[in-house]
């Protein structure tokens, strides 16, 4: 048996989407109502953001310019929920086989990697207390969706293959929406005998 930990990370203080920002009257009225900022681009919202309440459409979108600010982390969490990964922990999991795991490289830091995790458990929403408010009928989706609480999942966790995985449901407010980010207790233990720096661990 496996148990199962919730991983959160550093911030490294960066954002992957876009330096510029816009807020006040050059939002719509129906935009302030999910955020009181947001990325852009040329003035107007960011295109790989719901045009109405600044969610990313996905984590496809991969900045060109993308200059990560603190490098001093093996794991950390960009402002915008994008995870980086130092070339000692990519070195690390491919070593070990990890399934479900892909890096994508930065092109203006060679030591660092967008972290992308393929492994997806499903949250048992109708066993959790967390809190949705503000649909917006542009992506329909709730743009803020906070307070996880005790997390129930419909897979049995206690047969998940040894790695890390990402819930269904993103948490956080607007563009800061990311998943959860879930590792076994095998894992962590590896993690902790290899000194990585920059993650904190939770027992679910
Ligand atoms: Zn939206």
């Amino acid at each position: 048996m496996s148990k199962l930990y919730r991983l959160t990370f550093e911030d490294n203080n960066s954002v992957m989407t876009s330096n510029e920002t816009i807020s006040g009257e050059k939002l719509s009225s129906a935009q302030r109502v999910h955020y009181d900022w947001m990325y852009a681009e040329n003035g107007s919202i960011h295109h790989s953001l719901c045009e109405t309440c600044g969610s990313k459409k996905s984590f496809d979108y991969v900045n060109p310019d993308f200059k990560l600010k603190r490098g001093v982390y093996d794991l950390s969490i960009t402002y915008d929920g994008y995870l980086i990964a130092s070339q000692r922990f990519k070195d690390f999991c491919v070593r070990k086989d990890f399934s479900g795991i892909q890096f994508e490289r930065i092109r203006h830091d060679v030591s660092f990697y967008i972290l992308r995790i393929n492994n997806v458990l499903h949250l048992n929403e109708s066993k959790m207390t967390h809190r949705k408010t503000n649909f917006c009928s542009s992506c329909n989706e709730y743009s803020s969706i906070v307070k996880p609480g005790t997390l129930h999942f419909s897979e049995n966790i206690d047969e998940v293959e040894n790695s890390l995985f990402e819930s269904n449901i993103h948490f956080g407010s607007s563009h800061e929406k990311h998943p959860l980010i879930l590792a076994t207790s095998d894992i962590v233990d590896e993690f902790a005998i290899e000194g990585f720096k920059g993650y904190y661990i939770n027992e679910v």
